[in-house]
Parts: structure tokens; C-alpha cells; sequence
């Protein structure tokens, strides 16, 4: 046994510092990222051209009708493994926009690397993006696996999942993966941290394993952990390429769960006059059920239940309930160019060389929180 003392940091532990800019206008600030990836293809041409934020493959978050709208705004969606073959050939045959946008996503098993095969097969070259997660991405079976699918696939950019470290975000590079998904335990809906002791401070993980990829010209995806769109900036800051988001994207029509009506008193009370005597206010409240994909929940939907020499790595929350992704698009979107102003970085790409960070015990002021009442 060995204990590491030099400090890891998550979101919560920093804020960024402003600095003097010559930038007038958030409106000025340049989302868009260009990359070409390390082992697609054999050529330098830029292979991604977009809002590098992606939405998490989860149910209730990573799903057909999400691609689409998000795609329309420029942003990226792994979409969630149950769609089977013939779902995913429509999808991408009949929405060719979304070649640029939106990942399939597979684990390591069998029939999921034939259900790749089979709609590879059908949709060629419409089908770009493949997300291979799992929740340990240290085993040696998902390294063959990756360096296996990059042997048969060299027309497909491999996102590969998830680690935390330096040393196998490399491994993984240079095993034919070109985007290495960071983040194990982090997550709004995830236990992993309680049930197994297991995980690493996020920043801390992006900033360490950024610069391992950035060094073999591969990529990173920050993923989860996400509170604030303060967070994907301060991700991006630490030198992410892509932030991936859950919770954040959960609750929205395009999720597709069942919206479920509860009724509170949020202490209000109506006066009787009759009686002289008041009544608590009674209101509705629209929720949306959302789950990680290691809940029981998502065991019991997907595998017929949680397997007996397994415990559930997964909440199962109920999320307010909020309409449109758009308007929250739109949130995260205005906190980051906010964020490019505040340090003086014209493009997203320039963020990270533009931050320094503070750590501190307090990220802001709770002192109405409780009573807020809207923006
Ligand atoms: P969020 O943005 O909600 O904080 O985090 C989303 C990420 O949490 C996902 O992309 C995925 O990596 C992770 N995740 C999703 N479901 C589970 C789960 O049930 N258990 C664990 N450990 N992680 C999960």
C-alpha cells in the first residue's frame, strides 16, 4: 500500500481568475473546436468540426430525438446501447447530418461488437463514431478489445472509456483509440465513490490525463460531474477537448421519459373566510425519472435485473422536469463564452492556455439559494 499527499482537485475545489482582456463581446467568442484524430484514418484533414459538448449515451439523455436537436445546434450525442441494429441503420441512414454528430455506443461483449458489424455494414461510412465504454477501462480484455476493433475498423474515430490516469489514457492512444473518455465515479447519478471506495478527483483526472493524450495528439472527453455550466467551462480550462454531460441534459422532451406530476405545498397557504382558517396550497411539480446506467433501475430494464455478485453502481432520481434541451443548451453556452471574456480567450481552444486556477473552500454565496424564485 501506498498513499499519494499531493492534492487532487475537482470542480468544487477552484474558481478561475479573470485577467485583463481586450475582448468586447461574448457574442465574439468562438465555440467551435477543429480536430483531426490520431489514428482515423490515415490523413490530417480535420475530422470534427462542432460544439465539442456531448451528451452522455444514459437513458434519458443519449437518445435519437436528443441527436437531433443537438446536432442542430452543433453538439454531440453518444447515443445509449439499446437502440438495436435496424433502429440504428434508419437512424443514420436517414439523417445523414448526423454522421458529424453522434456516436454509437457498444460495451465489449459479443453481440454488441456484431450489432457494430451489421450496421457499419449497412451505413458505411455514414457511420463515423463509435463509443466503447465500460465502467473499468483498466482491464485488459477492453484493451484488446479497442486494439482488436481498430485492426477491423479503420474508418471508424473509437471513443474509448473510461479512465482516470495518465498511463492508461495513453494505453489506450496507443492501442487505436482516438478519444479517451475520463471520469470514473463522478457522476450526478453514480455510486461507484460509496459502493467501492473507487475514483479520482475529476479536475485533477482531466488535467493529468489531457496532458498524457494532448503529448500522443489524442483527445479527451471530461465526462460527468457536471453540476453548474460553470463546471464544463472550468473542464475545458483544465484542458478537456470534449466535456460530456448527464444530469445536466436529464429531464427535457427530447430524454423521452415519462413525465410524472408530484404535488407539494411550498409553503404557501390559501385563506378560508368562511371558517377563518388556512389551508396549505396545494401544487403540482412535473419530474422525470433518470437513472444510472449502473442502477438497478437500468439493470432490471436493460439485463432482466441486477445479477447476484453485483451490487448497483447507480441512483435513481426523479429530475425536475424542464421542456426543451434548447434553453439549457443555450445556459451552458452563454456561462462558456462568458467564461472566454472574463480571461481574455477569443476561441474555446484558447481557454485552457488563458486559465489559472485558484483553489478555495467556497464557490459561491448560498445565502438565498433556499428562496430563489427564478433567474
Ligand atoms: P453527470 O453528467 O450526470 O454528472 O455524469 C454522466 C456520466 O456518469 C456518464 O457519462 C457516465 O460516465 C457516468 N454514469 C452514468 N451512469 C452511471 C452509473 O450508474 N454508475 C456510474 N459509476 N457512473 C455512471
Amino acid at each position: 500500500m501506498r498513499i499519494e499527499t499531493d492534492p487532487k482537485l475537482g470542480y468544487e475545489d477552484v474558481l478561475i481568475r479573470p485577467k485583463r482582456s481586450t475582448l468586447g463581446s461574448r457574442k465574439k467568442v468562438d465555440l467551435t473546436r477543429k480536430f483531426s484524430f490520431r489514428n482515423y484514418l490515415s490523413n490530417t484533414d480535420i475530422h470534427y468540426d462542432g460544439i465539442p459538448i456531448m451528451a452522455a449515451n444514459m437513458d434519458g439523455v443519449g437518445t435519437i430525438s436528443m441527436a437531433q436537436s443537438l446536432s442542430s445546434q452543433q453538439l454531440f450525442t453518444c447515443l445509449i446501447k439499446s437502440y438495436d441494429s435496424a433502429e440504428l441503420t434508419d437512424v443514420f441512414t436517414t439523417n445523414s447530418n448526423l454522421k458529424e454528430s453522434t456516436a454509437m455506443s457498444i460495451g465489449i461483449t459479443s453481440p454488441e461488437l456484431e450489432k457494430f458489424a451489421s450496421v457499419k455494414k449497412e451505413v458505411g461510412t455514414d457511420l463515423k463514431y463509435i463509443c466503447v465504454d465500460v465502467a473499468n477501462g483498466y482491464s485488459e480484455r477492453f484493451v484488446d478489445f479497442i486494439s482488436a476493433l481498430r485492426d477491423d475498423y479503420a474508418d471508424v474515430v473509437i471513443i474509448a472509456g473510461n479512465v482516470v490516469t495518465a498511463d492508461q489514457t495513453q494505453e489506450l492512444l496507443l492501442n487505436g483509440a482516438d478519444i479517451i473518455k475520463v471520469g470514473i465515479g463522478p457522476g450526478s447519478v453514480c455510486t461507484t465513490r460509496i459502493k467501492t471506495g473507487v475514483g479520482y478527483p475529476q479536475l485533477s483526472a482531466v488535467i493529468e490525463c489531457s496532458d498524457a493524450a494532448h503529448g500522443l495528439n489524442g483527445h479527451i472527453i471530461a465526462d460527468g460531474g457536471c453540476v453548474f455550466p460553470g463546471d464544463v467551462v472550468k473542464a475545458f480550462a483544465g484542458g478537456a477537448d470534449f466535456v460530456m454531460i448527464g444530469g445536466m441534459r436529464a429531464g427535457h422532451n427530447e430524454g423521452g421519459g415519462d413525465v410524472v406530476t408530484k404535488y407539494h405545498n411550498d409553503g404557501e397557504y390559501i385563506l378560508d373566510k368562511d371558517t377563518n382558517s388556512y389551508t396549505p396550497a396545494i401544487k403540482p411539480k412535473s419530474f422525470v425519472e433518470f437513472y444510472g446506467m449502473s442502477s438497478k433501475t437500468a439493470n432490471e430494464k436493460h439485463f432482466g435485473g441486477l445479477k447476484d455478485y453485483r451490487s448497483s453502481e447507480g441512483r435513481t432520481a426523479l429530475v425536475p422536469y424542464r421542456g426543451e434541451v434548447e434553453e439549457t443548451v443555450q445556459d451552458i453556452l452563454g456561462g462558456i463564452r462568458s467564461a472566454c471574456t472574463y480571461v481574455g480567450a477569443r476561441k474555446l481552444k484558447q481557454l485552457s492556455k488563458c486559465t489559472t486556477f485558484v483553489t478555495t473552500a467556497r464557490q459561491y454565496n448560498t445565502r438565498y439559494e433556499e428562496s430563489t424564485i427564478g433567474d
